[in-house]
């Protein structure tokens, strides 16, 4: 198999980190292949999303894991629409001008929470740069949509940086109180001109930092994509800014190329590799922590929710 060079693959060997860039690798590795999405909960969720006229980040992001968690019945709705404002070189999501705001949206998330009878649900956005909010008024709908339809369902979003909007946007969600909030930092800092462009690595750092400060109760995620050409040592950089943000849960997943025009994949980081960064991770501090080549930021969100809940109350015995 071609990927025995990436930077991952000498964990524990000495490493340059003025390294030359390894060429990027086109064909996927065993441990990437999944199963196609052919059952019939996979239509099922797919006809129920259609019908409410809702989008999930599952199908615009091209995500690999959707015949298993469709499958389970589990989905990742993505609100405010299905055109993003923003053009991220990893992500598939289509850019331009987005519609208006469905007033009907928050009614309908409840309704897919109740109607698939959801413990757990994930709720993510498209970025709404041309908002005066962002789009932060629309998830504190939603969220108070689900508390009053679905009362059971523990609720996770998965928010845009909210970047030069007013600070206001993001309490007002915060006030709502989401179980988690979630957002990724996607790359480490040096990557983020040519990955994520309209984004700033401290902003988005900030941001959860602000959330915990203003709500210590809530627990607070973020992820990161391995394979786009990171260096070990700035991985653990990340890990290390994430802790002193006092991030709760950190996720890491293989980067995967949606088509020929995204960045390219530089190196496909070994189960192995993964295992050794949840190692470090979990050293670190972290509550929770989710590493292997499909791990995405919702990928067995529910489970992993439960674990961290778990987590911290067993946390807080032992410190009382
Ligand atoms: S991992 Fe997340 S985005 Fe991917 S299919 Fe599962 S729920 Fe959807």
């Amino acid at each position: 198999m071609a990927v025995e060079k990436g930077a991952h693959r000498r964990y524990g060997a000495a490493m340059a980190s003025n390294a030359p860039q390894p060429a990027a690798r086109t064909r996927k590795p065993d441990w990437i292949r999944v199963k196609a999405p052919t059952s019939h909960g996979v239509s099922e969720t797919r006809r129920l999303m259609r019908d409410l006229n809702l989008h999930t980040v599952c199908e615009e992001a091209a995500c690999p894991n959707i015949g298993e968690c469709w499958t389970k019945k589990h989905a990742t709705v993505m609100i405010l629409g299905d055109t993003c404002t923003r053009a991220c070189a990893f992500c598939n999501i289509k850019t331009g001008m987005p519609r208006a705001v469905d007033p009907l949206e928050p009614e309908h998330v409840a309704r897919v929470a109740s109607t698939m009878g959801l413990s757990h649900i994930v709720i993510t956005s498209v970025d709404r740069d041309d908002l005066p909010d962002g789009g932060a008024s629309q998830f504190v709908k939603v969220i108070e949509a689900l508390r009053r339809d679905a009362p059971g369902t523990t609720i996770e979003i998965l928010t845009p940086d909210f970047r030069n909007k007013p600070m206001a946007a993001v309490e007002s969600i915060i006030a709502a109180r989401p179980d988690v909030y979630n957002h990724n930092l996607e790359t480490v800092p040096r990557l983020y001109p040519t990955i994520r462009p309209g984004a700033r690595y401290y902003a988005s750092l900030r941001l959860l930092e602000s959330v915990k400060r203003m709500d210590p109760s809530i627990f607070t995620k973020s992820g990161i994509m391995l394979g786009l050409g990171e260096e070990r040592m700035e991985v653990h950089q990340v890990m290390d800014d994430m802790r002193s943000a006092d991030i709760d849960f950190l996720t890491m997943g293989q980067y995967l190329q949606p088509t020929p025009r995204h960045a390219k994949v530089i190196d496909f980081v070994t189960p192995d590799a993964f295992g050794a960064y949840a190692q470090i991770a979990r050293a670190k501090g972290f509550l929770q922590v989710a590493s292997s080549p499909l791990t995405r930021s919702s990928y067995h969100a529910g489970e992993d929710f439960e674990q961290m809940r778990a987590a911290r109350a067993a946390q807080l015995a032992k410190n009382s």
